[in-house]
């Protein structure tokens, strides 16, 4: 994979004597959850410092676009958006244009070069370093050749909390909550260590002040989100683990739900387990990407630890009641043969998850899994994939269907149609799974109350239901 593409007209000159210095910034978040909590605290730094928040980036001084890179179809979409934002610089709709997260991570000097209209490119372990950077971009004379001024060399080492002030970008009644940072694990076809660096896990303290501040202006739904949620706490000091993280948000006073997404299915421990059966708070929704079943596959994807508890973890969730099961899937991989590739439908099937993702591999430059022999047609991978959906489709709605007459707690996330809401049930994530919807409610119910219903029937990944 080559650096982005996109070169434009340089757009020469200042801020064409205008003296009235940039206050508001219009953000563009691209990309992960994980990256959506990077907005959030950059917004929070501007906030503090002064700026304000433009309601859409068509009316603001500044674009800031927070980019994903981590596979071909990201880098477009982040080129994509910057390209737009540095023609609405060239017809002077907007005085800035600010890029930050991966993509300008990644490709330090290739990005610049690129998207010459850019007037700063801002590193991962800078986020605080914000306001300052669009201050100094701000003030530079020569604005037709930009520099990387915000991206400091080598890999990034630091993990940020969000400012009070911070928006909560997801909206006011669900959050996601970054617990780490970076990844210590080396899965082949991964780009993320190099672009995010090593594990660094934010404080527990840090982590509980933010859920504090969440609760006590009416987020009923915190998401906690990092590389490797599993991980937490391994390069801290004191016992810390996801398991005793998740004990002391538990014990957070109020009515709300907790999610971890985004874990390693052999590092769910028993302790963990029973944190979470023995919970108030915390759902048992467990995000475990296994990306393939077969031991060579796995052993290639340089994910050897994980095939010995592929046959045993789904029973060992499924002991807790309610227990909801997500997977993501990569098939395509350099070496898989059809026989693998069965052996993988063939566990779907026995495991029957209840949401599956599935991606086709792609070579990502850098990565160990990019030089390797054995890589399927293009052709055989996208029937793999396309085979792969089709029987997860069957297996969620048939998993759907025998929810329809069952009674579950539901969070209220929005209005639906003339009367109705739009809610989510403990086994639905937001963004990633389906929604349910109540087609006619009272009008006293609103966003962020929790209700009980009934499921009346499914609509291919949604459902529909009752209050009762
Ligand atoms: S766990 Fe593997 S796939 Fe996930 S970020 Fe780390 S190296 Fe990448």
């Amino acid at each position: 994979m080559s650096a982005p593409t996109g070169k434009t007209k340089t757009a020469k000159g200042g801020t064409g004597g205008r003296t009235k210095p940039v206050k508001s910034v219009g953000l563009i978040s691209l990309g992960c959850s994980k990256n959506l909590a990077d907005s959030e605290v950059m917004a929070g730094h501007l906030l503090k410092a002064g700026f304000t928040l433009a309601p859409s980036p068509d009316r603001a001084d500044v674009i800031l676009v927070n980019t994903c890179a981590f596979i071909e179809p990201a880098r477009a979409e982040a080129a994509e958006n910057i390209l737009a934002a540095c023609a609405h610089k060239r017809n002077g709709k907007c005085r800035l244009v600010v890029v930050s997260g991966c993509l300008p991570q990644r490709y330090r000097e290739a990005a610049a070069e690129a998207f010459p209209d850019v007037d700063a490119f801002l590193g991962v372990d800078e986020l605080d370093r914000l306001p300052d950077i669009i201050r100094e971009a701000e003030a530079r004379s020569d604005r037709a050749h930009p520099v990387p001024l915000g991206i400091a060399e080598g890999l990034p080492t630091r993990v940020f909390s969000k400012p009070i002030e911070a928006l909560r970008l997801s909206g006011p009644v669900s959050a996601y909550v970054k617990i780490g940072e970076g990844c210590d694990h080396a899965c082949a076809f991964c780009a993320i260590p190099k672009i995010r660096g090593r594990l660094r896990s934010r404080p527990s303290e840090s982590i509980l002040s933010e859920a504090r501040e969440l609760l006590r202006t009416g987020t009923r739904e915190i998401n906690l989100v990092a590389q490797d949620v599993t991980a937490y706490g391994r390069d801290l000091r004191g016992g810390n683990s996801l398991a005793s993280l998740l004990r002391q948000l538990d014990a957070l006073e109020g009515d709300f739900w907790i999610r971890f997404l985004y874990g390693f299915h052999n590092r769910v421990t028993d302790e963990l387990l029973e944190v979470v059966a023995n919970s108030r708070h915390i759902l048992p929704y467990f995000d475990l990407p296994i990306q393939h079943s077969d031991p060579e596959v796995l052993r290639a994807m340089r994910r050897a630890d994980t095939i010995q508890a592929i046959d045993t973890f789904p029973e060992r969730l499924r002991a807790i009641p309610g227990a909801t099961l997500r997977t993501t899937c990569m098939v395509g991989f350099p070496g898989e043969t059809e026989e693998a590739f069965e052996g993988l439908l063939a566990y779907i099937e026995r495991v029957r998850f209840d949401h599956l993702g599935a991606f086709i591999f792609s070579p990502e430059e850098g990565t160990a899994a990019a030089e390797m022999d054995g890589l399927p047609p293009p052709e055989v991978a996208q029937a793999r994939h396309a085979r792969l959906m089709e029987t997860q489709k069957r297996i969620a709605r048939e998993v759907n269907r025998a929810r329809v007459g069952t009674v579950g707690r539901a969070l209220v996330t929005d209005w639906y149609g003339e009367d109705g809401l739009t809610v989510r049930m403990a086994h639905q994530a937001p963004e990633v799974d389906g929604v349910t919807h109540i087609l006619h409610a009272p009008e006293d119910i609103r966003p962020g109350d929790f209700v009980t219903v009934r499921v009346t029937g499914c609509r291919g990944y949604d459902l529909t239901a009752k209050l009762v």
